[in-house]
């Protein structure tokens, strides 16, 4: 962590956790009666909070009962305070207001509006939960003059040119489907099949055609932030999903698999994440989810007119084009021409990934070949024991069956212990695991 950036809230003590804001920043100036506090960097916070402007200064000043001045970009607050008190009450303000009730996650900007009872309400972009922030604060009376801007149906857009219409009740289902389908992914399931059946398993409940099933698949299974772990974590899945759940038409699927990672990148997160689709591409071709023929296609508009959706939206798919130039040239011009330097990056990019997977498989085999020589050292001593008892038989057979009993008994009492250990050790993994996830792969 830099040392001007803070956990979002600054209570939270992971440095490797991805949501980031700046430290406050103030000045004093003036003095006497006129003494203000200049909060230097307030844009900056805003912007990482993604609250309106001055919500975090307007919050504090309240709490502190004092008045704000906003003029030619400065941001008072009348009296002298502290960086460190202010702060705290940034931090109060992100529990109240930025942070989601549910899962503790900033991921309910542009999802807060003001209710029918005038309460002030949320939905979770991460768990698809909708919950109520504090009304009764003196802020909430702010919020519900100075609403945040709110993200209507954009990202749920039926394409208007489109001649197919949805009607209001599969309209709602497809939201509903995507907003909360995203929780039933496990990022630490093993099996790709028990998770693809997770997610069957809920879309099932609507019912849905192929084009609304990919299209809320896919806003699921693409992370927010987009270039990540998760996401490369999830490419066999997805590639599974479109082979094994796309009644037989794989293209049509990742059509609307595509059209869904359209929606999120330029109409739900308005571009910011566009510099990586590029890179989104070439991993999916990298998988073989994406062919090269697909794409060529998808370029000249054929695919377009096979298989009309009703989510396409004409605009979204212009932008995406534009986004996806590097990839396009690559796929048009082959891996050694044109793009060159660019192609280098990536294969660089490969490499390492594939150096990381390799590394991790051959953790995978050591563990395995110890296992296996735990076993065969247990096997070795089992014969021996039976070579002994071949001896002993005529002595004293009884007196080696109440031996054998014994045995048998600290045996199993030993596997019992092993057993928890190795659950133990498990556990440990799998925390580390998601550990290592929240980085960004920005971060590295
Ligand atoms: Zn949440």
């Amino acid at each position: 962590m830099s040392t001007g950036e803070l956990n979002i809230p600054s209570t939270v003590k992971d440095p490797h956790y991805r949501y980031k804001m700046p430290k406050i920043q103030i000045a004093t100036q003036g003095s006497g009666n006129g003494i203000k506090t200049n909060w230097i960097n307030l844009p900056e916070v805003s912007n990482a909070l993604k609250v309106p402007l001055l919500y975090p200064i307007k919050f504090i000043a309240r709490e502190l009962g004092s008045n704000t001045e906003t003029k030619s970009n400065s941001y008072l607050i009348n009296g002298s305070h502290d960086a460190e008190q202010m702060q705290k009450l940034l931090d109060k303000f992100i529990k109240k207001y930025v942070l989601c009730p549910k899962c503790h996650l900033p991921e309910i900007h542009g999802k807060v509006r003001v209710g029918k009872k005038n309460e002030i309400k949320s939905t979770c972009r991460s768990c698809g939960a909708t919950c109520k922030l504090d009304s009764e604060h003196s802020f909430a009376s702010y919020i519900r003059s100075e609403p945040p801007p709110y993200e209507k149906e954009a990202e749920y857009s039926t394409g208007k040119k489109d001649e197919k219409k949805m009607d209001s009740k599969l309209k709602k289902n497809i939201k509903e489907c995507c907003l909360n389908l995203a929780s039933v992914i496990n990022d630490d399931e093993k099996y790709i099949e028990k998770n693809v059946g997770e997610i069957k398993k809920f879309i099932a409940k609507y019912n849905f055609n192929l084009e609304c099933k990919f299209y809320c698949f896919s806003f699921a299974i693409f992370p927010d932030e987009i270039y990540t772990k998760t996401f490369l974590k999830r490419l066999p899945l997805i590639k599974y999903f479109i082979e094994n759940e796309s009644e037989n038409k794989p293209e049509e699927a990742l059509y609307n698999l595509l059209i869904g990672f359209i929606d999120k990148i330029f109409s739900r997160q308005k571009g910011e994440n566009q510099k990586y689709v590029s890179s989104v591409l070439y991993y999916l071709y990298d998988k073989d989810i994406l062919k090269e023929d697909f794409w060529l296609k998808y370029l000249n508009g054929t695919i377009q007119e096979k298989y009309s959706s009703m989510f396409r939206i004409e605009e979204g798919e212009k932008k995406m084009k534009e986004a996806a130039k590097d990839f396009s040239n690559w796929i048009e011009n082959g891996p050694y021409e044109g793009e060159e330097e660019n192609t280098n990056e990536k294969k660089e990019e490969k490499k390492e990934e594939k150096e990381e997977e390799k590394k991790e498989e051959k953790k995978e085999e050591e563990e395995k070949k110890e296992e296996k020589d735990e076993d065969d050292n247990e096997e070795k001593g089992k014969k021996k024991g039976k070579k002994k008892k071949g001896k002993k038989k005529k002595e004293k057979e009884k007196e080696e069956k109440e031996k054998k009993e014994k045995e048998k008994k600290e045996k199993e009492k030993k596997e019992e212990v092993k057993e928890e250990t190795k659950e133990e050790v498990k556990e440990e993994k799998k925390e580390e695991k998601k550990e290592e996830e929240e980085i960004n792969i920005d971060d590295i």
